[in-house]
């Protein structure tokens, strides 16, 4: 979800460019208003798990110049003490379908059939957590496209943005109340398969 807004490589760029431009430069999405946890708390950690990556860079790389996505299958927890939020990422569905070079979009009909997956294999004991989409050709930032995707989900969520052509990604955890929070991918569990440098200019 690149959009049509997308995100010049180099901001002084479109600072001189042409009004449109501007306009584009300060369009939500581009500057997410992230909260960040104080001196004495917790970093928020999403944990992804071997069978979740596989069905994500199964999908990301089968088309790495278009755009495609899953949803994110798992659990949140919060630390009663930090307030940090602990999500684990167990599981992905995916559509299997592409988008354009700038477009992908989740439609209703695949998280229907999301929803369907997880109560069948899983009952009440995980739930869709968030969203990963890939950026294909482009970097990985949250466009305007993605900042409206996000805020019209009405749970707390991690949204994770890859780009395989960049081998970047950002990730951030959106609350209930659509503030966005910092939070920390953890890919441990994936060891060398996980070849994304986060990218720190990405929101
Ligand atoms: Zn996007």
């Amino acid at each position: 979800m690149s959009g049509k807004n997308k995100r010049k490589r180099n901001p002084r760029k479109s600072e001189k460019g042409s009004r449109a431009n501007r306009r584009k430069a300060s369009a939500p999405g581009s500057q997410l208003i992230v909260l960040r946890n104080g001196d004495n708390g917790l970093v928020s950690k999403a944990y992804m798990s071997r069978t979740a990556w596989k069905k994500i860079s199964k999908i990301v790389y089968g088309n790495t110049r278009k755009e495609c996505g899953a949803l994110l299958i798992g659990n949140l927890f919060r630390d009663r003490i930090t307030g940090a939020t602990m999500a684990f990422i167990d599981d992905a569905f995916t559509d299997g379908e592409y988008g354009g070079t700038s477009d992908y979009v989740f439609t209703a009909a695949s998280q229907a059939d999301c929803m369907n997956y997880v109560y069948r294999v899983y009952g009440e004991s995980k739930h869709v957590i968030g969203t990963v989409h890939s950026h294909g050709v482009h970097d990985s930032f949250f466009s305007a496209v993605d900042h409206t995707m996000m805020t019209s989900r009405c749970s707390e969520e991690v949204h994770l943005v890859l780009s395989p052509s960049h081998k970047t990604y950002v990730i951030t955890f959106k609350d209930m109340d659509n503030c966005f929070h910092e939070i920390d991918l953890d890919t441990t569990a994936i060891g060398n398969g996980f070849e994304f440098e986060r990218n720190t200019n990405g929101h």
